[in-house]
């Protein structure tokens, strides 16, 4: 290795930065008090990171670049709830409001009572356990009865108490209650991800539980994750006796307060309160689908108690799914990677819980005959939850006659070439595989994260690619150079760099992600590994008659057929001799090699005649554990039949046929030798 002499500013810089990081790394992670913006940390780190490269001996072991903040939680512990995380008994009418509120009153006898509500915010159910007053558990919901304990992740959210301190602070309390984004923060990480050309996020909810499931607590901390309480809980212990009481006691102990919640005396004041809401969720700042409503009083809730299921001293009054009416523009066509053709609204912009909703699926022809969709109607749209937008009807009374009946295009929408529709498929498909729409799929699936993983080459880049001629499949990614991809508009140079050496950087990737990224229709990762695990590599893949992957477990003469059709394709033989050359990586891995206790992988036996030592079904199980398939009949694909005493037609059949017929002691000398 080179030796560079280290000049003495920089190491003393270096020294600097380490400690001047270290101290903010301790007040943010540990402390959870900040003295400095992100922006302003991240610029002390990168100038030591550069600092460290350049003369990597000031890489000390202790430099904070070396380590996470706190400390690194690889694994989530799974623990259980000392209480079960219950759900809550749900209704959408006021109505049933009322009914809950007789049941209560009824429950109580003559004692009044109050109420407490809250808004029900969609995010993701957290407990967090603190002893002696350290926050040393935060839980997922998990089944309700055992979640994965996150903690490192949930310390990294900004304002939450790592350490309670106070008087009266119970030996051990758990308090719930919900993590998410607000809306506004939700919106600019996807904003960033756009720019970066990386795949949009679905909605705050998963974005929240994807998050909080990071294995690196320092890219949790990237995002400004939010969390409110709403029920704390410490037997005997309690510093309050009412719901309302415990949330002015989170406050005074610095947990982030939930403006929302009221006190209502009667049941009129939260009919009040549920319509107020309902009317203004969509100016709160977070996904929320609900309202909680609960008794106040923590000695009545006791004496109101719990089903095995929900509580009987709270209920949700859930708001209806958003609907709103727009005008449905026109239906266009959307060309997949295999050829489907996917319908598509094309809305005038509408706000639909606080985002614009401008697009919607139609999923296929059917569909819209069924709801008697034409370009130009006037449709209600609807969102529940989160969930993704979809057209509910059109309103036939507002047309004015120049609405355009949708008819399905005989020809593909992109190539041109005719559609057909399988029997007993919903689905259009155009056939040409060399059709411009499909092509460019195929690229973005092959470049996708459980594919090739080239993140540099998201769907704009690769469209990019493809406008410029700079490839006209997958294969042509290898051949490309640096000066090409400079040469696109909006890459700077250092990204064209990256993105080469992440094309290069993917050359090494497994069978199993290569197969998956093949794009093959219905081979999805799971079947792309069984093949790999299967065939050593690409070419005995390709050489596999239908009948031999029929035979192999988890793959269906439908996927069998597929394969099969591809490595039968002249075209596509084409693209992989390409890659070949390029150096792609077609062979499989050591870590996909069948493991250990699969030595009888693609193997097929089958059991005949009385067997001593098992029953049909434990010999047969005894196989299946080792990896092979067990058949009730003999035919050329079978590698053997086991013949017990009077074993009859089958033996005959194996005979014929010339498959080997071993005793079972033979087929137990082949079981104990791998176990
Ligand atoms: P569900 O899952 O529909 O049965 O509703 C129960 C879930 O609502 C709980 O697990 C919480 O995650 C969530 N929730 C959101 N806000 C509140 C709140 N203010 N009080 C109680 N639960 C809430
Ligand atoms: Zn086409």
């Amino acid at each position: 290795m080179k030796q560079t002499t280290v000049p003495p500013e920089a190491k003393k810089r270096a020294t600097e930065l380490q400690k001047t990081i270290s101290y903010h790394d301790k007040k943010y992670y540990d402390q959870a008090e900040p003295e400095i913006s992100d922006f302003e940390y991240d610029r002390l780190y990168r100038e030591l990171k550069d600092l460290e490269t350049t003369y990597p001996s000031l890489k000390t072991a202790d430099s904070p670049t070396q380590r996470v903040g706190g400390t690194t939680s690889k694994h989530f512990k799974t623990l259980p709830h000392r209480v079960p995380m219950l759900s809550l008994d749900n209704t959408y009418s006021l109505e049933e409001l009322e009914e809950f509120d007789q049941r209560v009153h009824k429950g109580l006898g003559a004692e009044k009572y109050e109420y407490v509500c809250e808004l029900k915010i969609d995010g993701v159910s957290m407990e967090l356990v603190y002893e002696e007053g350290i926050l040393v558990h935060a839980l997922t919901r998990g089944d309700g009865e055992k979640g994965d304990d996150v903690i490192e992740n949930v310390k990294m959210i900004r304002g939450l108490p790592h350490q309670l301190k106070g008087i009266n602070i119970p030996k051990r309390v758990e308090i719930r209650g919900e993590v998410f984004f607000t809306r506004e923060d939700f919106e600019k990480i996807n904003q960033e991800r756009e720019e970066q050309d990386e795949p949009l996020f679905a909605n705050p909810r998963n974005t929240a539980s994807g998050t909080l499931k990071t294995i690196d607590p320092k890219e949790a901390a990237k995002k400004p994750l939010h969390i409110l309480l709403y029920y704390v809980f410490s037997p005997n212990e309690l510093p309050f006796e009412t719901q309302k009481e415990s949330l002015q006691w989170l406050k005074k102990l610095g947990f982030p307060e939930d403006p929302h919640h009221r006190l209502c005396k009667t049941i009129g004041e939260v009919h009040a309160y549920c319509e107020e809401y309902q009317a203004k969720r969509d100016s709160i700042g977070f996904d929320c689908d609900g309202v909680v409503l609960k008794v106040n009083s923590y000695q009545q809730r006791e004496k109101l108690g719990t089903t095995s299921k929900i509580p009987r001293w709270a209920i949700a009054f859930k708001f209806a799914a958003q609907k709103a009416e727009t005008t449905l523009k026109a239906i266009t066509l959307q060309v997949g990677r295999t050829g489907a053709i996917t319908p598509v609204a094309e809305l005038e912009p509408v706000l639909l819980e606080g985002t614009t909703v401008s697009r919607a699926t139609l999923h296929n022809e059917d569909e819209i005959k069924r709801k008697d969709l034409r370009a130009g109607d006037r449709v209600i749209v609807e969102k529940g939850g989160s969930v993704i937008p979809k057209v509910l009807q059109s309103l036939p009374e507002k047309r004015k006659g120049s609405e355009k009946v949708f008819k399905m295009p005989s020809t593909c929408p992109v190539c041109g070439s005719k559609l057909e529709r399988e029997e007993g498929e919903a689905a259009w498909r155009c056939e040409n595989a060399a059709c411009d729409a499909q092509v460019e799929r195929r690229i973005e699936h092959f470049c996708g994260r459980d594919a090739m993983d080239i993140r540099g080459a998201g769907p704009a880049v690769v469209k990019q690619l493809l406008d410029e001629k700079l490839i006209r499949d997958y294969a042509d990614l290898y051949t490309l150079k640096e000066k090409d991809v400079a040469n696109l508009e909006r890459k700077a140079e250092k990204s064209a760099q990256n993105l080469i050496g992440q094309i290069d950087e993917s050359r090494k990737r497994t069978l199993g992600r290569f197969l998956f990224g093949l794009g093959i229709r219905h081979v999805g990762v799971h079947v792309a590994e069984i093949l790999a695990t299967r065939y050593k590599d690409l070419w005995s893949v390709s050489e596999a008659a239908v009948e031999e992957l029929t035979v192999i477990d988890g793959i269906g003469p439908i996927v069998a057929h597929s394969i099969a059709a591809f490595f039968d394709t002249a075209s596509n033989i084409k693209i992989l001799k390409k890659l070949e050359k390029s150096g792609v990586n077609l062979k499989r891995l050591k870590e996909e090699e069948p493991s250990g206790d699969q030595p009888f992988l693609g193997q097929t036996f089958v059991f005949t005649g009385e067997l001593r030592g098992y029953s049909r079904k434990e010999a047969e199980d005894t196989a299946k554990k080792l990896g092979a398939k067990a058949s009730g009949s003999v035919s050329k694909l079978t590698t053997y039949v086991v013949a017990g005493e009077a074993a009859g037609s089958k033996l005959k059949k194996a005979k014929e046929l010339g498959v080997e017929v071993i005793t079972e002691d033979q087929f137990n000398a082949m079981v104990k030798k791998y176990s």
